[in-house]
């Protein structure tokens, strides 16, 4: 093992963190084989953080010869749906990893967590308690000051096994009694000051139904479920450090085997956008966005909608790293991998989002050519395709100025740019309406400059994209901002939507785009990338979401 440990070692560099010491250490030891799970709670859709979880724990697996269990911690029945179920099976799998086996849920350990709760009562390590939730928290302490003993901490074990069945049983209310883990109210660390494992909640379950009435408390149920699994390494976010010394208190107690090692890591937070599902669903919920999908949210789906690739996700999460110093990311991180994924993957075509209309006038009325453009000039093998060219084009109204200012190389009055693929023009007259605003300029093309015909002529600075009128696809491009104007994740930080996190315009595209279908990516040639919507684009209606634009000009606090 220690050859593979240093094979392992070499090969993550410098990329290796602290939970790669903790697992290199302990396979040197009696364990030879690491065993990881990734458990979501299915209350919500998968996000980014997520994501980094799931990188994490099937990450490891995979570089140490380990399983990964994708497991559903589905102990609190009124949260939870089988709609998430299916959504996060779909989002682990799309991010390209596979779990051993079938999926678990912790509801089909009830009958095991039911046993190892009623042999701590034998035991004398844990009671039934009548306190109400109020009356708990009186007597739980505060940081300064040790708790006080539950009245009903001496129960005999005859009593507290009655207690126990009757809660199962049903014949007591939500809230009228909890079965508590007997361990010491003194403790410095208030998580084992007699904590609550068991509660009552008369709640359908949507596995299964109404069997139980009383459930397992998530410090309690955690534990077990990765014993139950023989998972080797319990990896988890920063907020149960605390609770470690509780779940070692489970692992120790329960009777079963596996002695599982919890390791914490820090949350991924990221700049101008929310991470906390409660915060997700109200937004879902009070319809300031389209679904969980939408694509402005940081969820799984709603990147997928939007066009990030699985790769871009997954170099992201290796770049960010993993250590126990919470820290938010910038979201331009993110921007970053995306492009660089797509850069030599989508093709670059040519779109219009702001049209100005230019006529050629010295170009024969009628006439249509084939440019033939690269596909993408920084990857040759995506070929070439042919785009036509005529008398009437459209470029960009803000590639055009009356008055240029100084270094703008684009088109001006009896200024020349080249037209990408296809000819030199020069400007040599503007169209106005009656108020004065630009409906339409005029050029003159040089026909010895087509590009490709070996022309060696003169040079020109600007290079500007066009669309041919006649041919063009009209289309809707959905441009995409960050969600929030603030950092709501932080405790401070307010939920204040980015006014401009979506702008809907008409773009006109080349015609090559015609036939595509959700989920295409493509580069618009010195604008962005760019996703023909999964939901909305149609036939004939085809609507683009903006991934990224090519450069960011976001500009937030
Ligand atoms: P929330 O508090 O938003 O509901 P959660 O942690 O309760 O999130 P779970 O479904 O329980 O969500 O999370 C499943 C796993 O993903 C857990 O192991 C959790 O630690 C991890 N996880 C959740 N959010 C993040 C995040 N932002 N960064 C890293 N890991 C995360
Ligand atoms: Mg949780």
């Amino acid at each position: 093992m220690s050859e593979d440990i240093k094979k392992v070692s070499g090969e993550l560099g410098s990329t290796g963190n602290f939970i790669h010491s903790y697992i290199q250490e302990d396979l040197k030891g009696e364990l030879n084989k690491l065993y990881t799970r990734f458990p979501p709670e299915p209350n919500g859709y998968l996000h980014i953080g997520h994501a980094k979880s799931i990188c994490l724990n099937f990450g490891l697996a995979k570089l140490y010869g380990g399983k990964c269990n994708l497991r559903f911690d589905d102990t609190n029945p009124t949260k939870e749906d089988n709609e998430y179920v299916e959504a996060i099976e779909e989002d682990v799998k799309w991010l390209g990893f596979n779990w051993e086996g079938e999926v678990r849920f912790a509801s089909s350990y009830f009958d095991t967590f039911y046993d190892v709760a009623v042999k701590l009562i034998k035991e004398g390590k844990a009671f039934v308690c009548d306190l109400s939730a109020e009356e708990m928290r009186q007597y739980r302490g505060t940081l300064s000051e040790p708790g006080k003993n539950s009245p009903y901490r001496d129960r005999t074990v005859e009593e507290n096994l009655d207690l126990f069945e009757r809660m199962k049983n049903g014949e007591f209310e939500d809230g009228s009694h909890t079965l508590r883990a007997k361990i010491d109210m003194a403790s410095p660390n208030i998580n084992m000051r007699d904590p609550v494992i068991y509660r009552i909640a008369h709640a359908s379950h949507h596995r299964t139904g109404d069997k139980w009435c009383i459930y397992p408390m998530y410090d309690f149920a955690h534990p077990l479920e990765d014993v139950i699994e023989g998972i080797t390494h319990s990896i988890c976010t920063m907020e149960f450090e605390d609770h470690r010394p509780l779940y070692d208190w489970v692992v120790e107690n329960c009777g079963l085997k596996a002695k599982p090692r919890q390791i914490e890591f820090a949350r991924l937070g990221m700049t101008n956008t929310v991470m906390s599902k409660r915060k997700l669903r109200a937004l879902v919920e009070n319809g300031l966005v389209d679904g969980w999908d939408d694509p402005r949210m940081p969820t799984i789906s709603g990147l997928r909608r939007r066009g990030y690739t699985p790769e871009a996700i997954r170099t992201f999460c290796e770049k960010i790293g993993v250590s126990k110093a919470n820290s938010r990311v910038d979201s331009s991180l993110l921007d970053y991998c995306i492009r660089d994924d797509l850069k030599a993957k989508a093709n670059v075509v040519m779109a219009v989002l702001d049209p100005l209309k230019v006529i050629i006038d010295n170009y024969p009325e009628g006439q249509v050519e084939f440019m033939e453009l690269e596909n993408n000039p920084e990857n040759p093998e995506l070929g070439t395709r042919s785009v036509p060219f005529s008398k009437e084009i459209y470029i960009e109204r803000e590639d055009f100025m009356e008055v240029p200012v100084k270094k703008f190389f684009r088109l001006a009055p009896l200024k020349e740019v080249r037209l990408k693929g296809a000819y030199f023009v020069t400007c040599v007259g503007i169209d106005k309406d009656g108020d004065g605003n630009i409906t339409a300029i005029h050029c003159t093309y040089d026909p010895e400059t087509r590009s490709g015909s070996g022309f060696d002529g003169r040079k020109v600075k600007g290079t500007l994209h066009w669309v041919n009128a006649d041919t063009a696809v009209k289309a809707e491009a959905r441009l995409y901002d960050y969600m929030m104007l603030d950092n709501p994740d932080d405790p401070d930080g307010e939920m204040i939507m980015n006014p401009e996190s979506l702008v809907v315009k008409e773009c006109l595209v080349e015609p090559s785009v015609k036939d595509a279908k959700g989920g295409d990516k493509f580069q618009f040639m010195r604008n962005g990338y760019y996703c023909v919507d999964t939901k909305d684009s149609k036939e004939g209606a085809l609507v683009f979401n903006r991934i990224v634009p090519l450069k960011s000009s976001f500009k937030a606090k």
